[in-house]
């Protein structure tokens, strides 16, 4: 019996039920991944025990020698794997890393043009709720009501109509290519800063796959935990010039110590990031997501924006007569983690919503390729085709435990 298991059997009996949830289940939620055991052997590690304010080589605590090696390697890895000048590699997450951005560069009362969550932008961008939306007078962006397609002229008019202080770029349900450049250049034009949250599409810009903001932002934030395939956890990215200012935002700004064995971790997945395997990986998760789109067309669904260039897509449930909230709980009776997401212009509320977000980061770290999406949109499609049918339901559970022992994933 493991030391846990001994101690403390009620959270060893969640781990293992999780561990089990997701070995057997097909996750499908755009923003998880599955990382090595190598990033989690080193999230598990000695180094949770170390505090260490400050900087490598800067630090308000003793004994940091060690640390200081492990953060120096994952500030090197992170900015050879997107050439960049400086990285931050200590923010908690995505949301933190944002912050410490507004907070290092804005004032409050500011004005931010920021795309709508309602578009498929992120709560960090301006939502209400949202500490961004809270303190700063937020311009919302969105995408055209028949494309789809995020509409740059609207980006041009409101930024020369409100003269941000700063645009934001970057979304969480989104499925086509950003331009970056083009977002740039309307934030030159307005004397704008630019700031970038490629959290979702990391994976994919490290791999060339999508264009790089890299020369177009002032600064870049992402989440190390989705197509990124790290632990939970944000890096902030800018020119040197902007450095002092980032650093000082994190600490002592809006953090204190560093979660030293997630930046071992973070170090780990940057150098996993930097490997031809990385590359084919990621071509794979976009192969997939064509697959998927193609296969739930085909199996009667309407896709936002008609399909994807990137990891994800967004379903738009209105034909099938169903909610996003139903038709999440549908697809999860039978083993289908995905989740419910409003599409652009959703007349149902946020948290009813008439959509689905669906990505394939996650299973095509298990090894999945195009033949096992085609079964994968066939799965759905008769989930939400046929709500009512018990044996196919059956059938769909069949067709996942075939595709999990197929395709396992910590073997
Ligand atoms: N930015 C974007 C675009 C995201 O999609 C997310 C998370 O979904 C975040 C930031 C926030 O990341 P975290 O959950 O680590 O705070």
């Amino acid at each position: 019996m493991s030391v846990l298991a001994n101690f403390d059997p009620e959270i060893a009996k969640a781990i293992q039920m999780e561990g089990q949830r997701q070995e057997n289940k097909l996750e499908l939620i755009a923003s998880e991944n599955f990382v090595s055991k190598a990033v989690m052997e080193a999230q598990g590690s000695v180094l949770t025990n170390k505090y260490a304010e400050g900087y490598p080589g800067k630090r308000y605590y003793g004994g940091c020698e060690h640390v200081d090696v492990v953060e120096q390697l994952a500030i090197d890895r992170v900015k050879e794997l997107f050439g960049v000048e400086h990285a931050n590699v200590q923010p908690h997450s995505g949301a933190q890393a944002n912050t410490a951005v507004y907070f290092a560069f804005l004032q409050p009362g500011d004005t931010i043009l920021g795309m709508n969550l309602a578009h498929g932008g992120h709560l960090t961008h301006g939502s209400p709720v949202n500490i961004s939306g809270k303190w700063f007078n937020i311009v919302p962006y969105g995408v055209d009501a028949h494309t789809h397609l995020i509409n740059y002229d609207e980006v041009a008019e409101l930024a020369a109509k409100h003269r941000p202080k700063m645009i934001v770029a970057g979304a969480s349900a989104y499925s086509r290519t950003i331009d970056f450049e083009r977002i740039g250049k309307i934030a030159r034009e307005v004397g704008a800063m630019l700031m970038v949250d490629m959290a979702h599409i990391a994976g994919l810009v490290a791999a060339g796959l999508h264009p790089s903001p890299v020369g177009h932002a002032d600064i870049i934030t992402t989440t190390t935990h989705k197509t990124l395939r790290g632990p939970r956890g944000g890096v902030i990215m800018c020119r040197s010039e902007l450095a002092a200012k980032v650093d000082k935002a994190i600490f002592p700004g809006i953090q204190g110590g560093p979660l030293m064995h997630v930046i071992a971790a973070k170090a780990v997945a940057f150098k996993e990031a930097l490997s031809d395997e990385f590359k084919v990986y990621q071509q794979q998760i976009v192969k997939n997501a064509a697959a998927l789109a193609e296969g739930l067309k085909k199996a009667g669904f309407t896709l936002v924006s008609g399909g994807t260039d990137n990891h994800l897509l967004l379903v738009d449930l209105r034909p099938q007569n169903m909610t996003g909230k139903e038709a999440e709980k549908m697809l999860d009776e039978v083993g289908v983690t995905v989740n419910k997401n409003a599409i652009p212009y959703d007349p149902a509320s946020p948290f009813i919503t008439s959509g689905i977000r669906i990505g394939t980061a996650a299973l095509t770290t298990r090894g999945m390729k195009e033949a096992d999406m085609e079964i994968v949109a066939a799965i759905i499609g008769m989930v939400l085709n046929h709500p009512t049918d018990d044996a196919v339901k059956a059938k769909a559970v069949e067709l996942i435990g075939g595709l999990c022992k197929k395709h396992p994933l910590y073997v």
